[in-house]
């Protein structure tokens, strides 16, 4: 019988009868059973990190910053065994799952580097007074975590609740919480205290909900879909909790006559196929000037046909989808985008072979949709690609602009410009110019406008979403 992976909590695995079952995406087959949390384990957990918190706070920013760097060491010593979990767990090819592993180290180094010259103000009022702004802690972080990039996203706002003296519980995705497990464990290692970092894996509408409701929980930190984050913020604003919303996106590759097209091509490409089109910042929908329309949709119809499916361990270009569930309804918007659009490439399901009952899906490449169409608008999350014409600079815009989400964009012009105009006018939260990809810049502040959620995490700015200001008066 499989081992039943416990919660941990205040430093102990805790396990309660009740288990959720971990597939290996790759495969169909379970890879581990977890427990699903309900609300004991989440008040002992939120006990434990109020615990913890009370010293915490008061510990040495040098102190902090030693250890935070301690657990990217720990990290990347284990970056083979945790990207090879990572993977298995999400699909991931095994080279994106190393990567996951490293740029979580990186969230980790950078927050032990920035908590060390993250300084309040001091001002003179007038003679006699003395005013000094503090960053206090919240007390009580919860992270609540999709399933896409366990490692990076729980890198990003655990690094910087732990470095501003916040103590946390995390809720990893019910199907990939294994590599959540391990990063609670390794904070462990690296001398937290016990309680700092507790870690409560289950469901979303049980465990999750039980944590967002917790009235220990100071801030909660939420990456997930905008239907979720909808049921968060409400509960959240009973109790007046701030949050951080980061949710789903719809982002678009704007390319002008005058673009680079061997530059922009594997990029954009890339944007879309890299983790399956499972990625809040994904690139799905190409909006092309009519000039370049014919000859850029032919070369990513090449790169989609040469692009390699497969299980995580062939390091192929794309792995599988998340789940059976995700596969299907990827496949409904492949029949939904044909009655909208052209199907250029792909839009099959991959079964059988290397295979097997592995949750594969063909890149799939729509052109002609207006901005009107539901592959346009809605969030497929899967390798699924929607090309959208315009003929001048103002229909671009409206074009970028014309869904309910502005996570990112990437302009692809050589116009000095017109790049600038579409920086200003474009609605998200990053904007590329001749280039593409959230991921990676742990130093870029990230989070979303619109229905993509508000708050920022990463870099500097993922310390500022962590206090709260107390401004001291002192008068002579
Ligand atoms: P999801 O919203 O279904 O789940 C996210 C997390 O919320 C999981 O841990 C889940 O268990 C939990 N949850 C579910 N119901 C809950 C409830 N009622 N109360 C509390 N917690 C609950 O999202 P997902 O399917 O795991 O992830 C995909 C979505 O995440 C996409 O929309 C994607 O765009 C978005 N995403 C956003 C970012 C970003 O930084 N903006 C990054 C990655 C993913």
């Amino acid at each position: 019988m499989t081992e039943v992976l416990g919660a941990l909590v205040g430093g102990e695995r805790l396990t309660n009868g009740r288990t959720v079952e971990v597939l290996n995406p790759s495969t169909g087959a379970v890879l581990a059973v977890t427990t699903d949390c309900g609300p004991e384990e989440i008040d002992a957990a939120v006990r434990a990190a109020t615990e913890a918190q009370r010293s915490w706070r008061l510990v040495a920013v040098a102190e902090r910053s030693k250890l935070l760097r301690r657990v990217a060491q720990l990290i990347m010593a284990e970056q083979e065994s945790l990207g090879v979990l990572e993977s298995a767990q999400t699909g991931k090819p095994i080279s994106q799952g190393r990567r996951d592993a490293e740029l979580c180290a990186r969230y980790f180094d950078f927050y032990a580097s920035a908590i060390e010259t993250f300084y309040a103000s001091a001002f003179s009022l007038d003679a006699r007074t003395e005013v000094v702004t503090r960053f206090e802690p919240h007390g009580v972080t919860a992270h609540i975590v999709p399933w896409n990039y366990p490692l990076q996203i729980l890198g990003r706002s655990l690094a910087s609740s732990l470095a501003t003296g916040n103590c946390a519980v995390v809720k990893p995705a019910e199907e990939a919480p294994l590599t959540g497990l391990r990063l609670g464990e390794i904070c462990l290692e690296a001398g937290f205290p016990l309680g700092s970092v507790n870690v409560v894996t289950g469901m979303g509408e049980t465990a999750g909900a039980a944590l967002t409701v917790h009235p220990g929980i100071g801030h909660i930190s939420f990456t997930g879909s905008v239907e979720v984050g909808r049921i968060i913020s409400h509960a959240a604003a009973e109790r007046l909790v701030p949050v951080t919303m980061e949710l789903g996106g719809k982002s678009p590759n704007v390319v002008f006559a005058d673009a680079d097209l061997d530059r922009a091509t594997p990029v954009i490409v890339n944007s879309i196929l890299q983790n399956a089109g499972q990625t809040c910042s994904a690139g799905a929908r190409l909006i092309v000037h009519r000039d370049v329309h014919d000859e850029l949709v032919s070369r990513i119809a090449e790169k989609f046909a040469a692009a390699s499916v497969g299980p995580y361990q062939d390091d192929p270009t794309l792995g599988p989808l998340i789940t059976a569930n995700q596969r299907e309804r990827v496949l409904r918007y492949v029949e939904i985008g044909r009655q909208e659009g052209t199907l250029v490439f792909g839009g099959n399901r991959l079964s059988g072979g290397k295979y097997g009952e592995g949750f594969f899906v063909e890149p799939t490449l729509i052109d002609g949709v207006d901005a009107q169409s539901r592959v346009f608008q809605e969030e497929i999350f899967g390798p699924f690609l929607v090309v959208a014409s315009f003929d001048n600079d103002d229909e671009a815009v409206a074009l970028a602009n014309a869904t309910r989400y502005g996570l990112v964009a990437g302009v692809w012009t050589s116009n000095i410009s017109r790049a600038q105009r579409m920086v200003r006018d474009i609605v998200a939260g990053q904007v590329f110019v001749n280039a593409y990809g959230a991921s990676g810049g742990v130093e870029l502040p990230f989070g979303g406008f619109k229905e993509s959620g508000y708050g920022r995490e990463k870099g500097a700015e993922g310390l500022r979403g962590m206090v709260q200001v107390k401004t001291s008066i002192v008068v002579a």
